[in-house]
């Protein structure tokens, strides 16, 4: 796979560093910009305009000028401009790789299989934009005819964590535009490259100006026009917890309609019929990714007694293997973090561990390649008083907890107030469905440790959010329905 200089990337004309709104390429109005970081190296990959109310508000005005004449567009239109952007994407994907690393941190390959999970939903919401039908429904009253029709919610306001910062953003544009919306986007600080990026391939692919609109900066600000502007219609939000319940509370007075995919603590459950080799590979998979920093990454390991020492064992030797370095060298597999502070909350997370009784089976210490990076670690004898019991770590840390009974796997596992993603290993067939059914989560994965997927419904429960983001749910949230009762017949 080729790599990418930033010099590359920017000559090639994939990174921006101005703000799109209305269609062209635009600067603070005072002239504001902000470094953005390289995790690996921790130094500046160059500055973009941070933003405030006053811009978000012309973004928003350029948003719902455009919208009456996207809105009347046919779902062909909409579905052959989303299917160009998705192509565009799939064309580039070396190059665009390559910014995704240079600005998030994670290893090469991964990076390129979040840019293409992009198009992929992409793709899947183009195809989705002819099939948002209506209904004719059997009437009561003989001279009338009860319709229903699926119509735009209107300007879209979507704000996105730095994590995965294309796919995230893909899975809210495409159904936004799909369904006729036009969008107001505002990426995560941390990585807003993979933000601005919609606005060059919304004009790459000719998507009238107005459509997509992507403004960077302050949270708050930006946050605080789009939840309260009236014009906006709806608020698409993925990231914590804490953010997400601010937002949620800032748009009741003009009553949006809300997603929010928000924070995780995903238990995996082992049970002792488990096929080892596929328990372990999978938590590797569901664990290590993007070095920890997943929303649905397994937080808690309940590993019943019999595989216990099994478990823990083959784990450990696994995880001793992944070659840890910057995301752009050859065979690594964990990244840094996303920065300082990431790294020293997995640090209180396993201090606070093993003061309160966890073994360190490996790592369990800051990496020795630099301030961003944390050595992958293993933790036996978690208990439930722990930090890791209770909050997201967001890093390389795998914690094992032990129980005896499948209830209490199930009652631990289900000890918190998130919701979003959950695992569990058996071969019981019996077992899989009263697992399925009592495990409180809006995904479980059963004997599979990564289950993302355009086709299939992503969200969770409880604190972990509400509304789905893909499959044929994911416009939904993106439509209102109105009902016509046609009489005089
Ligand atoms: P975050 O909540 O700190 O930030 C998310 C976004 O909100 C950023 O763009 C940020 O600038 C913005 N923001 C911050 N303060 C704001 C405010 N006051 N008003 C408006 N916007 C504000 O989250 P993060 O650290 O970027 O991302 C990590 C979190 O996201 C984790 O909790 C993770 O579990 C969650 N996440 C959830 C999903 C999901 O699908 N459920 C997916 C990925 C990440």
């Amino acid at each position: 796979m080729t790599v990418y200089t930033r010099d590359d990337i920017k000559a090639a004309g994939w990174l921006r560093e101005e703000n799109y709104i209305g269609g062209a390429w635009v600067a603070a109005d005072d002239g504001r910009t902000y470094g953005v970081d390289d995790p690996a190296t921790e130094t500046q990959i160059g500055t973009i305009p941070w933003v405030g109310r006053t811009e978000t508000k012309r973004a928003i005005d350029a948003a719902q000028a455009a919208f009456t004449a996207w809105s009347m567009t046919t779902a062909g239109e909409r579905a052959g401009l989303l299917g160009r952007m998705a192509q565009i994407v799939r064309d580039n994907l070396d190059i665009l790789a390559s910014m995704l690393t240079l600005e998030q941190g994670k290893p090469l390959a991964e990076a390129r299989n979040e840019m293409k999970l992009g198009a992929d939903y992409i793709q899947w919401f183009a195809e989705e934009a002819r099939r948002i039908n209506g209904e004719i429904i059997p009437s009561p009253w003989k001279d009338r005819q009860i319709l229903v029709t699926r119509e735009p919610v209107g300007v879209v306001g979507a704000i996105s964590p730095w994590n995965f910062p294309f796919s995230m953003l893909s899975r809210k544009i495409a159904p936004a535009l799909a369904a006729g919306c036009t969008i107001v986007i505002k990426p995560s600080e941390f990585t807003p490259y993979c933000g601005l990026l919609y606005g060059v391939l919304a004009g790459m692919a000719g998507v009238p100006a107005g459509v997509v609109n992507v403004v960077t900066g302050d949270g708050a600000a930006v946050g605080g026009e789009l939840t309260q502007n009236p014009l906006v219609r709806k608020i698409t939000f993925t990231g914590s917890t804490r953010v997400g319940k601010l937002l949620y509370k800032q748009s009741a007075d003009t009553m949006k309609k809300l997603s929010m995919e928000l924070g995780g603590n995903a238990p995996t459950i082992i049970f002792d019929d488990a096929d080892l080799e596929l328990a372990v590979e999978n938590a590797i998979a569901g664990k290590f990714r993007n070095t920890g920093q997943t929303c649905v990454c397994t937080n808690r390991f309940y590993v019943q007694d019999g595989i216990y020492d099994a478990f823990a064992a083959r784990l450990t030797e696994r995880v001793r293997q992944m070659k840890v370095g910057n995301g752009f060298d050859a065979g690594v597999e964990q990244g840094p973090l996303i920065n300082q502070a990431a790294v020293a909350k997995v640090e209180a997370h396993v201090q606070d561990a093993k003061a309160k009784g966890g073994r360190v089976l490996l790592g369990g210490k800051r990496h020795a390649l630099g301030a961003t990076f944390y050595e992958p670690t293993v933790i036996a004898d978690a208990t439930p008083d722990m930090l890791i019991a209770h909050e997201e770590t967001f890093g390389p840390v795998a914690a094992l907890f032990r129980f005896t009974t499948e209830q209490e796997g199930v009652d631990a596992a289900n000890a918190t107030e998130f919701g979003l993603a959950a695992y569990f290993f058996t071969k019981d067939l019996a077992r899989t469905f009263r697992v399925a059914r009592a495990i409180q989560s809006g995904m479980i994965g059963i004997n599979a440790g990564v289950i993302t997927t355009p086709e299939a419904p992503f969200g969770g429960v409880k604190d972990s959010g509400i509304g789905r983001e893909g499959s044929t749910h994911g416009v939904e949230d993106y439509l209102n329905i109105k009902y016509l009762s046609l009489g005089g017949l």
